[in-house]
């Protein structure tokens, strides 16, 4: 895609109205200058989370998120920079300029919208036929009997394709789409015979969306015994790939980013009741397994993953894939185990359902020890050759968790369990290839999820730095000198990365925050927020200074002290005194 050009960038971050756009996923209100709110990005009861409206920035003084509105829309909205840049001009009018624009690409992305604008349209269609079509009766008693009342259907736009065999074909045209689009949308398909006709009829239909809401596929549910297959749902097209879909996003979003867990379940009405149950952060995934890219969709917006699915018939693989890919995120994923023959959605129409649903997330285990417990479950402890059969289905399994302390207490249970010894149950994981790829540990592309530290795991001299790196910014003249003077040894690695930035960006260091590195836009963002918020002075500004230093000497005496030098210790030792008394006066002005 071409590029944003650097104007219209500028003109969006312009337009952006912080607060608005943040008051959508937080309640925020005014304490001075600032902002203030619960933190949308982890769990607490006492606000740390600070915007300010007219730097434009957030910051989180709980776990250190932080950013700009662009950087609150990636994250929340798990959008990249450009789509996040998009968003945002739309919502606030500011039409895109892009450089080096390709005219075939132009054409493709206008092509896209057009068809786009037809996958809408026709779900509307879909859904207005449900309820008002009388040959929709039979699946709104059927829709009703399972429990979906109609705010949750209409809430997921839950629809009919009617019986006929073009009628999605005919308005497509009539609106001015060739029958190769309709198809390139999977609403058409050809027959044997070479006639095209609408690939989905008298089913109940749920639209596929995005993350923004938009339409890009169709699970159809068929109402008769004799419509051959129970789901049908969009062929991979160019807009779909269902692998990549998680059924329900757009409106589980921003209630799995508030509870940093995702719930995932096999079926559409599963979604449905669970979020008509008030369960909101519940997806699906159309298949029996997670996928990958599935599990990559989700993280950066969860620490965890429940799977309430049938995970006996989910490929273990593929299971063991997802769990690879969650490792390398930093996401956890564990297994709600569903009652054989029960579907949430049916657990959900009983009464006490959301209850029994509810303990059953609260007893989710990790998917290894899930998995080992199936295999265990299934082995006569008694039979040798089940012994074997058992050691060799788990051993792999194991063997890709890597060494870790789950490895070991999974080792020690399935040797009691068999009655073997746990070096013999270990020799056997160590021998044994990992069931898909290498150990657990190693992220399988991607980013390594960016943890931010929460404040107040900071260590003291984090904490003096920072606040001298915010008054170099609040007292820019003063600052100047304090940066020249930091140098490496009075910083931490990313304090350091801080001063760097600040050297390079004296007039105004947020306005293009380095996206490249969270870790270090985070800071600044924070820095600029304290710039304009907490006093700042040149006496207070020297004393952290002064404590940095004496930081810096103790280490340097420290090293000396390991390498037997003693002269330069006892040099170093006298300099120490100084500064004490120095740090003592300076204690003294700043009161
Ligand atoms: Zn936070």
């Amino acid at each position: 895609m071409a590029l944003i050009s650097g104007e219209s960038l500028e003109r969006v971050k312009g337009a952006v109205d912080i607060v608005e756009v943040i008051s959508a996923h937080t309640d925020l209100r005014r304490q001075g200058s600032r902002w203030v709110g619960l933190c949308p990005f982890h769990e607490e009861r006492t606000p740390s989370f600070s915007v300010d409206a007219q730097e434009k920035l957030y910051h989180c003084f709980g776990c250190g998120v932080g950013g700009d509105a662009i950087k609150f829309v990636e994250e929340k909205e798990g959008l990249g920079f450009a789509e996040a840049v998009e968003v945002l001009a739309d919502r606030y009018g500011v039409e895109l300029v892009r450089e080096r624009e390709d005219p075939r690409a132009e054409a493709r992305r206008q092509q896209r919208r057009r068809l786009g604008d037809l996958l809408d349209r026709t779900a509307i269609f879909y859904a207005t036929y449900l309820w008002d079509s009388e040959e929709a009766g039979k699946a709104r008693e059927y829709l009703a009997q399972r429990g979906l009342g109609e705010e949750a259907l209409r809430a997921f736009g839950v629809g009919y394709a009617p019986s006929a065999w073009d009628t999605v074909l005919l308005r497509g045209q009539r609106a001015g789409f060739s029958v190769e689009e309709l198809r390139a949308i999977g609403l058409a398909q050809r027959g044997k015979s070479g006639g095209e006709y609408d690939r989905f009829r008298s089913r109940i239909m749920f639209p596929i969306r995005d993350r923004r809401g938009r339409t890009l596929g169709f699970g159809g549910r068929a109402m008769r015994s004799d419509q051959g297959a129970k789901y049908v749902n969009t062929a991979e097209t160019e807009f779909f790939h269902k692998s990549e879909m998680l059924y329900g996003i757009d409106l589980a979003k921003a209630a799995i980013a508030k509870a940093g867990r995702a719930i995932v379940v096999e079926g559409y009405t599963d979604v449905l009741a669970l979020h008509q149950a008030g369960i909101e952060e519940a997806v699906g995934v159309m298949g029996t397994a997670i996928t990958e890219e599935q599990v990559a969709a989700l993280s950066g917006m969860v620490e965890e993953v429940v799977l309430a699915l049938d995970a006996d018939a989910a490929g273990q693989e593929a299971m063991l894939r997802a769990q690879r890919v969650a490792a390398g995120r930093k996401m956890r994923l564990r297994v709600a185990a569903m009652p054989a023959g029960e579907d949430p959605a049916e657990m959900l129409a009983e009464v006490g359902g959301a209850e029994r649903f509810r303990a059953l997330l609260d007893g989710a285990v990790e998917l290894t020890a899930f998995q080992v417990g199936l295999v265990l479950d299934r082995t006569d402890a008694g039979s040798p050759a089940e012994r074997d059969r058992a050691l060799a289905e788990v051993a792999p399994i194991l063997a890709g968790l890597g060494e870790s302390a789950s490895r070991d207490d999974l080792v020690r249970r399935v040797a009691e369990r068999l009655d073997l010894e746990p070096a013999m149950v270990m020799g056997r994981v160590v021998a044994a290839q990992p069931l898909s790829g290498g150990p657990a540990a190693a992220p399988s592309g991607g980013e390594p999820a960016f943890a931010p530290r929460r404040a107040a795991e900071l260590t003291s001299r984090e904490r003096r730095e920072r606040a001298l790196l915010a008054m170099c910014i609040a007292l820019p003249d003063e600052g100047g000198e304090y940066l020249a003077r930091l140098g490496e040894e009075h910083l931490s690695p990313l304090g350091s990365r801080a001063a760097a930035w600040l050297r390079q960006h004296p007039d105004d260091p947020a306005s293009d925050l380095p996206r490249e590195d969270a870790e270090l836009s985070g800071l600044i963002a924070e820095l600029v927020i304290v710039a304009h918020e907490e006093p700042a002075s040149p006496e207070s500004m020297e004393l952290n200074f002064l404590l940095l230093e004496q930081r810096r000497i103790e280490a340097e005496i420290a090293a000396a002290g390991e390498r037997d030098d003693y002269e330069r210790r006892a040099a170093l030792s006298r300099e120490r005194a100084a500064l004490v008394e120095r740090i003592a006066h300076a204690e003294r002005v700043g009161d």
